[in-house]
């Protein structure tokens, strides 16, 4: 494993450079043999969470052994590799995170030796303070050897151990760091899971017939031949050893603020987050949206995948067949984060194709769950007028995002968020749109089906559940 120095430098990396999603799997399964493959396999079910690198590691009586790599699932890891990671307890994770910090010691799990014994950590999350606390380490001579905010967490767990048991260590790192985190960590005969205080990512329990398992959604459950047990609350740690689970409230207190753009785009539509089935919210997005923002048209279609599961719901609804508009090469990754404007217009055409003899004299209402920039509605809109389309509705199943994300969902900053600085009727315009139409944030809270007490939808409204520091706002707040 070759790990390249790319002279990072973590003070002058902007805040938002420094988001990521990911996705975090645990099992602990001491009577089964071949358990990493467990975790491959939960791994491959959640690549849609981060598509840069990959990493297991697997804990035999408290001896961890890992491998990370750059790259997808199924390129990182190989029979070989799977074999030697054996173990009783064994955690992985996948990551995603905007260019520039993109190399290999900045992948997960991390595995931190310290006086107690081996303990390996993968985090899925934000935190909004670890700058904060990493000078404070640094300044006390502690080093660290990677860029993630996730560090920060493995090296307090590492210091509050040298006296406590690691319950205690997490529990006390818990009060220092602020943000949003799902965990998993392994040591000794352990697998804990931890939910940050507002339960911002999610984080389940799945049961198989060897012991349990953790993911970040339930989704990669049925691939490790487990069954759905619960969602970790907010603010709670669950502790697996000795073949039982424990549960313990650590902070009881905090309003629960679970990630609404999970539902509207980031999970996958067959998982369940915090009780509530992700497709349903998004067809009844769908519905609602149809209920709110009517228009007379010929065909619903919708951006696949990510517009799908709302089409059908606005289909329906509306009475207006839904049918197909465009095709998705599926061998093409995500056109979010690209480098520059040109390179993510290209990638739209790489990625999506007109249906043209299915689109040409049709008035069409295209369903999307999200407009971030408008690069793609925009393109997709002259797409479908170059194809002969009459009219092209476009009706967007989450309210505008108006106000950046500091945990976890890479949303750019506020100056790129095209919803941040432009009107609706104004947005309708640059994309070339015939009528835009976006959810209301109560549509979409109805649609699932959680108290707005519950949810955050700061992306939306700008309330953030929680202060966020001068030091990350310095560059994402810089048109404010
Ligand atoms: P944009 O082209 O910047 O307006 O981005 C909107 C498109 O990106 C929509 O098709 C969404 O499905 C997708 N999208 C929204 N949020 C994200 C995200 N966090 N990561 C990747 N893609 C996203």
């Amino acid at each position: 494993m070759i790990i390249q120095d790319k002279d990072f430098n973590y003070m002058e990396t902007p805040w938002d450079k420094l988001k990521e999603e990911c996705g975090v799997v645990g099992v602990y399964a001491p009577e089964k043999k071949d358990i990493a493959r467990m975790v491959y396999f939960g791994l491959h079910a959640l690549q849609h969470r981060g598509q840069e690198s990959a990493g297991i590691a697997s804990n035999k009586s408290g001896k961890i052994q890992y491998y990370k790599e750059m790259g997808l699932v199924q390129e990182v890891f190989n029979d070989e590799i799977i074999e030697r990671l054996q173990g009783d307890i064994s955690i992985g994770h996948v990551r995603y995170s905007t260019t520039g910090e993109s190399y290999v010691a900045n992948a997960q799990p991390l595995v931190v030796y310290h006086k107690g014994g081996s303990l390996a950590l993968a985090h899925n999350g934000n935190l909004v303070n670890a700058k904060e606390i990493r000078d404070e380490l640094q300044d006390n001579g502690v080093i660290f050897q990677t860029s993630i905010d996730s560090e920060v967490i493995a090296s307090l767990i590492a210091r509050y151990s040298k006296d406590r048991s690691i319950e205690e260590a997490i529990v006390e790192t818990t009060k220092r760091i602020k943000g949003s985190y799902a965990l998993v960590i392994t040591f000794g005969n352990k697998l804990i899971g931890v939910r940050d205080p507002n339960g911002i990512r999610p984080l389940s329990i799945g049961k198989h017939e060897n012991g349990y398992v953790l993911a970040s959604e339930s989704c990669a459950f049925s691939v490790m031949g487990a069954e759905f047990v619960r969602d970790v609350q907010a603010g709670e740690m669950v502790i697996i050893e000795d073949n039982e689970i424990k549960s313990e409230i650590y902070n009881g207190t905090s309003k629960k603020a679970a990630c609404v753009f999970e539902f509207v785009y980031f999970s996958r539509p067959d998982s369940i987050l915090d009780g509530k089935n992700v497709y349903m919210a998004r067809r009844n997005a769908g519905i609602i949206l149809a209920k709110e923002h009517p228009v007379d048209a010929d065909m619903v279609i919708a951006v696949p995948d990510s517009g799908t599961v709302a089409a059908i719901g606005y289909a329906q609804e509306s009475g207006i067949p839904f049918g197909e508009g465009l095709i998705k090469n599926r061998y093409v990754g995500r056109t979010f984060i690209q480098p520059d404007q040109r390179m993510r217009e290209l990638s739209v055409r790489l990625k999506l194709n007109v249906l043209k003899d299915n689109i040409r004299g049709k008035r069409i209402i295209m369903i999307d769950d999200s407009i971030v920039r408008g690069t793609t509605s925009g393109k997709i809109v002259s797409m479908l007028k170059e194809a002969g389309a009459k009219e092209v509705h476009i009706r967007i199943s989450s309210p505008p995002v108006a106000h950046s994300c500091y945990f976890g969902i890479d949303t750019p900053s506020r100056r790129h968020l095209v919803a941040a600085n432009h009107s609706i009727d104004n947005i309708s315009e640059m994309i070339g749109a015939d009528s835009l139409g976006y959810i209301s944030v109560e549509g979409l809270i109805d649609a699932i089906g959680l108290s707005k007490n519950d949810l955050c939808t700061a992306c939306f409204d700008g309330c953030y559940p929680m202060e966020v520091p001068k030091s990350c706002n310095k560059y994402v707040f810089e048109k404010e």
